[in-house]
């Protein structure tokens, strides 16, 4: 290979061989049965994506008016780029989450098993799910909610966050859901960029057996919120709260008097849904906009498929509706497909580590869909709780959030599923309103670490930075060829960044913002961010790689890998590990150096290794690199920490000398 070559794509230096294919029981009554099947229906589906998706539109949502035009999309001429889909239609994604299962006579059919943290919980049917929406859309109306109008919603996870988020389609609010942990200067930040008009919270939320006060960082938040007029208090803890008479509403009391009777208001397939910000690994979060009708469809089908959907699942996504894998894989998506859904509202580790395992015990939980940032927290803590409970209801596992390290992999595969259960990995992101490329479980073999092959109706393109397609094997920037129904319809309120972020470097595709390569098998590997690799003696590395070698030795729990200023290298690779029980030696530092050099080679051995007790995490626990490479580098942080979890564990990292 040149080295003008060498320096357009990205080295691969990671081989894993590991193939699992799906078991055949499972294969034989999945939606997808053989890779035969998935690749008639891929191939048909990228020879004409609006036809495929014209035909599920029509046969999966309800429509009050149905849709005259499938896609309106002026190529890249007309940037900002924003595509529409089913133009002139019109349908309302609260009614085909709820009330179409009702009025088709599943209303008896259970849609959320709730577990409260203290141990308290409730179970509530399609149909109780109708009165209870419906009562609290009549109570937005009461406070002046119009469609178009924002609601912001600061709640724990209890039903009533689902609740509001559907009783705000129902009626054409868009809703802004803000993850419950954040502080009130980036509530604020959030409103104020929304034009929030009614802001949704509760008194307090249990936080491992502790009552966090989220009225009272809302009522600072909305101290800096000119434009919310009102706002609703869900009584959950009944710890003292500051109040606001005129502005602030007790939940119940506005229940209390509100009709059952809301029939969901008719929405332009294009209205908007929901806004959602980001997780802020990259940056400052961006304001994502969802619209109805191509979202919810998306959401629907790709549960349906990635999940392999089957009416009697017990399905648990432990996602917060704070993220959109709490949006589109615990609300819409399963709703719309009648879907029986677990919900947790505490932690994984309250009252002890087993609580994920007692939960699936409890309920039966056939389907569980987590993040490897909780894989990775399992591994550390030990087998014994995992030991403890009766696992064998699960059929199938997911990944989200983040790669999966591929040890994190087979722990989850050997340890969880027992082998026998099937894991999607599951690549995607907030603009994309749902899975890009993940296994069809009865259909594609898994590689551990490889989300394996997009999904019907999703067309994939690898370029290098002159955004010509790269080769088998070589890792480049990953690229959208062509609209897709859930894809985002803009950031709220800034064309601009909308227009530089997606659409400015590679001309009529959309930039996904993370690096891949696809190997000769036609599987997908995301090598991370694009802003995070490593330029090392002129090879361009991949996070990710280094970081799945560091996580193969049985010391390590997790790592972060980023490249810091080297004279002679361009970058030397600097890592920050943490470890499962062993003692942070020099000797184990020369140890791991060795144990990466083996895996994957000599140029992509650690220089620093820094042990720590945490990695910076942004709230919906994924590692922030732009943070390291700023204390690798020994340089002050510089960007945007609105969205770390523990700002005290990165300030201890930045001030701790090696
Ligand atoms: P920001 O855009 O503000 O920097 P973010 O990209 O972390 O934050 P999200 O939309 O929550 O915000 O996350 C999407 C990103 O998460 C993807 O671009 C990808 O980097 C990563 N990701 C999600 N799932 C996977 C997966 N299965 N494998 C590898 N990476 C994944
Ligand atoms: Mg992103």
């Amino acid at each position: 290979m040149s080295s003008a070559e060498t320096s357009r794509s990205i080295d691969t230096v990671m081989r894993e061989e590991r193939l699992f294919p799906p078991p055949e029981a499972f294969s034989h009554r999945a939606h997808f049965k053989s890779l035969d099947e998935y690749e008639v229906v891929w191939e048909a589906a990228a020879a004409d994506p609006p036809a495929f998706w014209e035909k599920l539109a029509r046969e999966e949502l309800h429509w009050f008016e149905p849709f005259t035009e499938t896609l309106r999309w002026n190529e890249p001429q007309s940037q900002p780029f924003v595509a529409e889909w089913f133009v002139g239609g019109k349908t309302n994604a609260c009614y085909n989450c709820v009330d179409k299962h009702v009025a088709e006579g599943r209303g008896d059919k259970v849609a959320i098993l709730w577990e409260g943290e203290p141990g308290d919980s409730l179970s509530l049917t399609y149909a109780e799910l109708q009165t209870e929406v419906s009562k609290f859309a009549n109570a937005l109306k009461s406070l002046g909610v119009v469609p178009g109008d924002r609601v912001s919603i600061y709640m724990p996870m209890t039903p009533e966050l689902a609740i509001a988020m559907l009783a705000c389609a129902r009626i054409g609010a868009v809703h802004s859901v803000i993850f419950a942990g954040f502080s009130a200067e980036a509530i604020a930040d959030r409103n104020n960029d929304a034009g929030t008009k009614v802001m949704l919270t509760a008194d307090g939320a249990w936080r491992r057996g502790k009552a966090l006060a989220l009225k009272e960082t809302v009522d600072e938040a909305l101290a800096k919120s000119a434009t919310v007029e009102h706002c609703v208090v869900l009584k959950r803890t009944g710890q003292e709260v500051p109040w606001t008479e005129g502005r602030d509403h007790w939940w119940h009391d506005l229940m209390q008097e509100a009709s059952a009777d809301c029939p969901a208001t008719p929405m332009d397939s294009e209205a908007p849904l929901f806004i959602l910000y980001t997780s802020g690994s990259t940056g400052k979060p961006k304001g994502i906009k969802h619209t109805t009708a191509g979202y919810n469809l998306y959401a629907k089908k790709t549960y349906e498929w990635v999940f392999d959907y089957q009416e009697d699942d017990v399905y648990w996504c432990t996602a917060d509706c704070g993220w959109i894998t709490g949006h589109s894989y615990l609300v819409y998506g399963p709703m719309a497909a009648g879907a029986t859904c677990v919900m947790y509202e505490g932690a994984p580790n309250h009252p002890a580590e087993d609580r994920f395992w007692e939960i699936i015990e409890k309920y039966k939980v056939s389907v569980f869909y987590t993040a490897p940032t909780a894989i990775r927290a399992f591994i550390k803590w030990g087998d014994e709780h995992v030991d403890k409970h009766d696992l064998s209801s699960l059929r199938l596992l997911g990944s989200v959030g983040e790669g999966i390290n591929p040890e994190a992999w087979m722990w989850y595969h050997t340890k969880i599923g027992g082998e026998r259960c099937p894991i999607v990995d599951t690549w995607w992101q907030t603009e994309t309103g749902g899975i890009m490329m993940s296994p069809l479980p009865g259909a594609i073999a898994a590689k551990p670490g490889s989300c394996t092959k997009p999904l019907p109706g999703v067309i994939p393109k690898i370029v290098d930075e002159q955004g010509a397609e790269v080769g088998a094997d070589q890792g480049g920037m990953l690229t959208v060829a062509h609209p897709w129904p859930g894809m985002l319809r803009g950031l709220w309120g800034d064309d601009d960044r909308y227009k530089e972020v997606y659409w400015s470097k590679v001309p009529g595709k959309y930039l996904a913002g993370d690096n891949a390569r696809c190997d000769s098998d036609g599987y997908y590997w995301i090598m991370g961010r694009i802003d995070d690799v490593l330029n090392v003696s002129g090879h361009r590395l991949s996070t990710i790689e280094i970081e799945s070698a560091l996580v193969s030795h049985p010391a390590v729990a997790e790592a972060a890998a980023v490249g810091r200023p080297h004279e002679l290298k361009g970058e030397a690779v600097a890592v920050f590990v943490t470890l499962k029980d062993a003692e942070p030696t020099d000797e184990l530092r020369k140890e791991l150096k060795l144990h990466v050099r083996k895996e994957i080679g000599a140029l992509a051995q650690p220089d620093d290794i820094r042990f720590t007790n945490s990695l910076p995490k942004t709230r919906s626990g994924k590692i922030m690199r732009r943070l390291l490479r700023d204390i690798a580098a020994g340089k002050e942080l510089v960007g945007d920490t609105s969205t770390v979890e523990d700002y005290a564990a990165l300030a201890k990292l930045r001030d701790d000398e090696e």
